[in-house]
């Protein structure tokens, strides 16, 4: 007998994970995906970074100046926000101002670092099981053009080092110790260090591998099923679809960066809202070894077996969809002189993707109010893949249980002006 039947809403890295962990824990999982596969949203566009160490939370001054940069000189920055889409984005952007302030944004990483402490052990335990086999850490090579970049870069990761989420950054080494480690390093790339702890792995392969154990495990996935609404009557949960209503015990929503319609409903003002990623593959004459962190441009590249991936880019037009091509282009301009022996005109595999965005960072983790058999999970802005396998086990307490350790940090109402 199963311990209860349960629908997870989206075949992306959250839902995926969750739907492992409950099959784990002894449910009987349906996955119900909008897309014609698993991973249509975010999942295969990432750059494929499980970096507990890169957690803290983006409304941080910086960004806040990256972004208003985007808005007089369009195109230039890696934060991108178009003056049409800005009614769109209002509601969020006015709490990510909020947000960004010192407090706030201290505290908001310290919440991170509750789930981002859980990542290595629950991904070791995934290597372990099978599900992931391609997981690499050989360091990520952080580059800069001065010495003084790479000072501050390597500061702020012994600072990081400190909060226990990765070993201390090695020391900082010139071009020619750099070459030696990657022997396609462009002019840019004068001074670097290698930071360990954080790993990486191709993301497509990851849904990929999830998508088939669930399958063999009895997990029902189901494609092209839109969910249009999600309520609780009793102790039963309805999903309508465009087939009509599914009747379950627990709904997990785990809808991305479309999550607002479902939440809204729910009395769930979540303000999620699309940023934009770009990726796309490249073929250098010098394949990296290591994953390159590419200065202060937000580009990073990842080997991903025989590919190697760009990524980067954060674009709030509003919209979860879209691939502009200027995009990719700024990119290009931007990793171009830290790589030699690229042509990159012969890109292949350009793809654009919706990090679910959240005005504080963090995600929207818990129950709906009222519904203790929906429980939401979603908003996990840039590091949906790191804070995946923490993040399925609170949803798994909180439809075991109805309560997870921490979970009030992460409480999808605190956006949410309550009725008195
Ligand atoms: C360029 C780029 C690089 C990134 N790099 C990294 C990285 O290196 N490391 C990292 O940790 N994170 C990274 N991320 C972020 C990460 O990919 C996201 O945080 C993560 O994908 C979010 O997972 P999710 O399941 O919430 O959303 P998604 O993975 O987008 O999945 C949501 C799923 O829900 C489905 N769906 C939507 N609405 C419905 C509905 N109504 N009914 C049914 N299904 C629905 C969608 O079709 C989609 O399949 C990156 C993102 C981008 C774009």
């Amino acid at each position: 007998m199963p311990a209860g039947e349960v629908a997870v809403v989206g075949g992306g890295l959250i839902g995926l994970f969750s739907a492992h962990e409950l099959v784990e824990r002894g449910y009987a999982v349906t996955v119900l995906e909008a897309g014609s596969g698993l991973g249509g949203g975010a999942a295969r566009v990432n750059g494929g970074w499980v970096c507990p160490a890169r957690s803290d939370p983006l409304p941080s001054r910086d960004v806040v100046r990256d972004g208003i940069r985007s808005l007089v000189s369009p195109g230039s920055g890696s934060f991108l926000l178009s003056a049409r889409a800005l009614p769109r984005v209002a509601g969020y952007l006015t709490r990510f101002l909020a947000s960004s302030g010192g407090r706030t944004f201290s505290r908001s990483w310290d919440e991170l670092d509750l789930l981002n402490r859980r990542t290595a052990g629950l991904v070791d335990e995934l290597v372990a099981a099978g599900i992931i086999d391609d997981l690499q850490d050989e360091g990520f090579l952080m580059l800069h053009p001065t010495r003084e970049e790479a000072e501050a870069s390597r500061a702020s990761l012994l600072s990081v080092s400190r909060r226990g989420l990765c070993p201390a950054p090695e020391p900082i080494l010139e071009r020619r110790a750099l070459l030696e480690l990657e022997p396609g390093l462009g002019d840019a790339a004068r001074f670097g260090f290698v930071h360990r702890g954080d790993r990486w792995l191709d993301p497509s392969r990851l849904v990929d591998r999830l998508g088939e154990s669930l399958r063999s495990r009895g997990v029902r996935i189901v494609e092209n099923t839109p969910v249009l609404a999600v309520r609780q009557r009793g102790t039963q949960v309805e999903l309508a679809t465009r087939s009509g209503v599914v009747e379950t015990g627990h709904a997990v929503i785990a809808a991305g960066a479309w999550a607002e319609q479902l939440l809204r409903p729910l009395g769930i003002r979540g303000y999620v809202t699309p940023g934009k990623g770009y990726s796309f593959t490249i073929h250098p004459e010098h394949p990296p070894t290591h994953v390159l962190r590419l200065g202060d441009t937000h580009v990073g590249v990842t080997p991903m077996g025989s590919r190697t991936r760009v990524v980067g880019m954060v674009e709030l037009d509003g919209t979860p969809e879209g691939l502009r091509a200027g995009r990719i282009d700024v990119m290009k301009r931007k990793a171009a002189p830290y790589l030699t022996g690229v042509d990159w005109d012969a890109s292949t595999d350009e793809r654009v993707g919706p990090r679910p965005m959240t005005p504080d960072g963090k995600p929207l983790i818990g129950c709906a109010p009222g519904a203790d058999r929906v429980v939401v999970a979603t908003g996990h802005n840039m590091l949906g893949l790191s804070l995946a396998a923490p993040t399925a086990s609170l949803v798994a307490d909180l439809v075991e249980h109805g309560s997870a350790a921490s979970v009030s940090a992460f409480d999808p109402m605190r956006f949410t002006r309550r009725r008195r």
